[in-house]
């Protein structure tokens, strides 16, 4: 499933290529057909990402709101409608200005809200890392939310109402480089530790969203490390830990595969 860091890339591709233009929006599949035609034609005025979701507002106060789910898909083409690919397979939306086209595929949800339904799905959402924040009240919500809770850290991260954005990649990696145990429950970690997480969390996910990647070693970012190896827990159960050698474990956890090294992560 993407993860916040690309959802952030789609909504900054809209913003730079699609804002204040009239877009034409149609349902080549069929089963967005009523609702493409809400706001097709209409002026893109606001491209934003949750965490998982798009929110892509016209200037006819309705918002578009997709979320890819575990199949959805985006392909970007530099060039019109008119030149664009062929539509091939099921395609649920297809965009169009002037200069460039997409299509959307296979999302959970690709739906049109007004801004009531906008403000309830905000609602739901925990703070998100990637949205900026110069006050540090997000981090303190999201401090807040893991303190209250007995729920593991390790679900906790993947918990969107606690911190939006956040997937298996990156909660393995993040717990890794805290040295923390994905069971421990929320109530017991330190707010400096919670804190800690946050701020790295912010710091990967920018990477992510300028390189188009999930990085998360550090030795990585100076170019030492190749593509293959670029975790340090994720999908290496069996193979030895970087850092002390014990055979990185995989764990059934709450109907997620969940990666950690039982020495370093105590
Ligand atoms: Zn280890």
């Amino acid at each position: 499933m993407p993860e916040g860091h690309s959802i952030h890339r789609v909504a900054n591709t809209f913003e730079s290529d699609y804002l204040n233009s009239k877009v034409k929006i149609f349902s080549p599949q069929g089963r967005f057909e009523s609702d493409a035609k809400l706001v097709s034609g209409r002026k893109l005025v606001q491209s934003t990402a949750i965490g998982k979701q798009l929110f892509l507002g016209f200037d006819n106060e309705l918002t578009l709101r997709i979320h890819l789910g575990i199949y959805g898909k985006w392909n970007f083409y530099n060039v019109p409608v008119s030149k664009a690919p062929e539509v091939w397979g099921a395609v649920r939306a297809r965009f169009g200005v002037t200069n460039f086209s997409c299509d959307l595929r296979g999302p959970t949800v690709c739906e049109v809200i007004d801004q009531e339904g906008v403000n309830l799905v905000r609602k739901r959402l925990g703070p998100d890392p990637l949205n900026p924040d110069p006050t540090g009240s997000e981090a303190l919500k999201f401090v807040a939310k893991v303190k209250s809770s007995r729920a593991p850290i390790g679900a906790a991260l993947m918990n969107q109402a606690v911190i939006s954005g956040i997937g298996n990649v990156y909660r393995a990696e993040l717990l890794f480089r805290a040295g923390l145990n994905p069971k421990t429950p929320g109530e017991k970690i330190s707010e400096d530790q919670l804190l800690a997480i946050w701020d790295d969390c912010v710091k990967l996910m920018r990477i992510g969203v300028k390189k188009g990647i999930m990085l998360t070693r550090d030795d990585y970012l100076t170019g030492r490390v190749l593509l293959a190896d670029r975790y340090f827990v994720y999908k290496r159960e069996g193979l030895p830990c970087r850092v002390c050698n014990k055979k990185v474990v995989l764990e059934e956890f709450l109907a997620r595969k969940l990666y950690y090294c039982s020495k370093c992560q105590k």
